[in-house]
């Protein structure tokens, strides 16, 4: 075992254990420890705090040993537990995808506030769309949007159709196989992207030992994708469509002259997270 709990030991004491063992490899080691045995036994993570002086069946305590033995080594607990919150939503997630991060549900809020005052029915294109995350969100709140999501990777198209499904919006969505802009069917109103950004030597061992590298690697300085994509989406976009990208706060002078060049005349401006960071870069032509 790698917990090494004695026989009969109650559910506090199985968390107080996981938590130390998890104390040098996650800075939410406890937040970790609840959320993976709340998996184990199917409940909400408020019954651990109420029911603390549960005994566990054997079978319980082996699974969530594993478990915390895996996270142990480096593995995302969104992996482990194969779901994550987003935006309100429970998606599913699988090492095919990127693990939806917080800051990228800022891209949701400001695409429903470019939205909101438009009337007709809009087209939105969410260009490496993962585990679908950004179409999944936008498609629950704007019910009338038409959305094309794109990956290059089938694997990750995948999870993005359970996701779909699950939140009831295949309907709303299409999803496209191919690189970036290159499968749209026509231009769109918005069009917005988590691209790879990230200079891969650069980022955490644990992301890099367990994301999927397509989803994250922007090249040497995390800016090819962007390269690519933003002089791409011109010909995709409808007449005062809007881009809105999410970046990393160390690229914003590099890409908002980037954005300038080829778009000259549009409004450009960057939103910034609840840490203060700017995240956000949009284009409004
Ligand atoms: N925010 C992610 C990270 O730091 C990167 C996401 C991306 O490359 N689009 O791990």
């Amino acid at each position: 075992m790698f917990l090494d709990v004695p026989a009969g030991a109650p559910l506090h004491q199985l968390l107080t254990r996981a938590t130390q063992r998890l104390h040098t490899i996650s800075p939410t080691a406890s937040l970790d420890a609840h959320i993976l045995l709340a998996h184990v036994l199917g409940w909400e993570r408020i019954k651990l705090f109420v029911e603390h002086t549960t005994i566990l069946s054997t079978e319980q305590i082996t699974a969530f040993d594993r478990l915390v033995q895996r996270r142990a080594s480096g593995e995302p607990v969104a992996y482990l537990t194969g779901q994550r919150a987003f935006f309100g939503l429970d998606l599913l997630v699988d090492p095919r995808v990127l693990i939806p991060r917080p800051e990228t549900e800022l891209l949701v809020e400001r695409a429903l506030q470019l939205v909101a005052p438009s009337t007709q029915p809009l087209v939105i294109a969410d260009i490496g769309t993962g585990s679908g995350a950004l179409a999944v969100a936008l498609a629950v709140h704007l019910l009338s949007a038409q959305i094309y999501a794109t990956d290059i990777s089938a694997d990750a198209l995948a999870v993005a159709l359970s996701n779909c499904i699950r939140h009831h919006v295949a309907q709303q969505i299409t999803l496209l196989q191919g690189n970036l802009c290159e499968p749209l069917p026509e231009p769109v109103d918005l069009l917005l992207s988590n691209p790879p950004y990230t200079v891969w030597d650069a980022i955490d061992w644990q992301v890099r030992t367990y994301e999927p590298r397509l989803a994250l690697d922007g090249g040497r300085e995390g800016l090819e994708v962007y390269r690519r994509l933003i002089p791409q989406a011109v010909a995709w976009l409808k007449p005062g469509a809007s881009i809105l990208l999410e970046i990393d706060p160390r690229q914003t002078t590099e890409l908002i002259t980037l954005a300038e060049t080829i778009f000259p005349t549009a409004e450009i401006t960057v939103t910034e997270d609840l840490a203060g960071w700017p995240r956000v870069l949009a284009i409004r032509t």
